[in-house]
């Protein structure tokens, strides 16, 4: 049986889309977005959609009757209409395989440029003055170092083992998850607690209406004066007006962050050209082996939903696949 895929990333490059047209399965057809702005013919005539951070809306679902499954191709599915989904039986999995890895990543080679001052240290190479001395009493190793995991879930997780072996001290906070026996890392019951405690404070939670802002004024205020607020999650879990006057006032050394509350930044973004921020554009989980792997994944999904099997991480209530009668 063919079935059609939307892939509803207008963002997305040829090369991408040209991966996504390899991992497809035989005999089946990709639609990708043809007019910016209007997408209602590949809506129209869709089985499946393939989604990065594109938002999905109820008005989108209606305008896509043949619809059966959304598997999103990543983690963070905070712009897809949830209850709208649900309300209409349409099925949302994600694919964490392939995410953890490069997020893990990031999140230290965020930790590492901060701590060494490589914006500053390569900036002023290029530009032919040779800041041998010049950077040292401001400069950091990790090594000995708390880092604080507010979220230790699959990314929190590899975060952890990635430190560990950097010979860092890890603590973290989280509701469900524990850390398994083969990860030596201490559990602190309040955020609070770990905001005093640590070093590098590194988030690794989804945003929901709950932990919007989970970072802002007075949770600023309760970390240690040199510490580093690292967020490859979501731009919406820190107030960003409050960070600023965080580092303006020296209360925080200084902020990694992959991801931001408007994406692409103005121009004129305060935080952008900061020393004391480092700034990548949400390339976290973005590397080409990573995209391989959620590429094989999601396939995988959406071929277990013809199939009538039960689909793996799925986020709705709808955990079984309808059938395909
Ligand atoms: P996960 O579901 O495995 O882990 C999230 C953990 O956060 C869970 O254990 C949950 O209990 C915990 N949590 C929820 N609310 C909390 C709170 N208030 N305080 C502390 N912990 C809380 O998810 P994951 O795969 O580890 O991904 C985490 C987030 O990373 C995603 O939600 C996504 O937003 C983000 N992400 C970003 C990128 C990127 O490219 N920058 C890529 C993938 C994922």
């Amino acid at each position: 049986m063919s079935f059609t895929i939307f892939y509803f990333n207008p963002k997305a490059t040829a090369e991408t889309r040209a991966a996504v047209q390899a991992a497809l399965p035989g005999g089946w057809n990709l639609l990708t977005p043809s007019s910016p702005g209007d997408q209602s013919r590949e809506l129209a005539a869709c089985d499946f959609i393939l989604v990065a951070d594109h938002p999905i809306t109820a008005a989108n679902l209606d305008a896509a009757p043949r619809l059966r499954m959304i598997q999103h191709q990543g983690v963070g599915h905070d712009n897809i209409d949830l209850a709208a989904c649900q309300a209409r039986g349409i099925p949302v999995a994600i694919t964490p395989e392939g995410t953890s890895t490069g997020v893990a990543e990031h999140t230290l080679l965020l930790i590492l440029a901060l701590y060494k001052k490589l914006l500053v240290a390569a900036g002023a190479a290029r530009q032919g003055r040779w800041l041998q001395w010049e950077l040292r009493a401001a400069s950091h190793e990790l090594s000995g170092k708390v880092l604080g995991l507010v979220g230790f879930g699959r990314i929190g997780q590899e975060v952890a083992r990635r430190a560990a072996a950097f010979n860092a001290r890890i603590l973290y906070t989280d509701p469900l998850a524990t850390a398994p026996s083969d990860l030596l890392a201490e559990r602190v019951a309040t955020l609070g607690q770990l905001l005093e405690r640590a070093d590098i404070v590194s988030l690794h939670l989804p945003l929901t209406t709950q932990t919007r802002h989970l970072i802002n004024a007075r949770s600023l205020a309760q970390m240690r004066r040199s510490a580093l607020l690292i967020n490859t999650s979501r731009g919406g879990l820190v107030d960003e007006a409050a960070l600023l006057e965080a580092l303006d006032s020296g209360r925080l050394a200084g902020a990694g962050l992959d991801v931001l509350a408007q994406e692409p930044p103005p121009g004129n973004h305060p935080l952008l050209q900061r020393d004391d921020v480092l700034i990548t554009p949400h390339i976290s989980a973005g590397t080409r082996e990573a995209f391989a792997t959620k590429m094989r994944h999601a396939f995988a999904n959406m071929l277990r939903h013809t199939r009538g099997e039960p689909l793996h991480h799925c986020v709705t209530a709808l955990a079984e696949a309808k059938t395909l009668t």
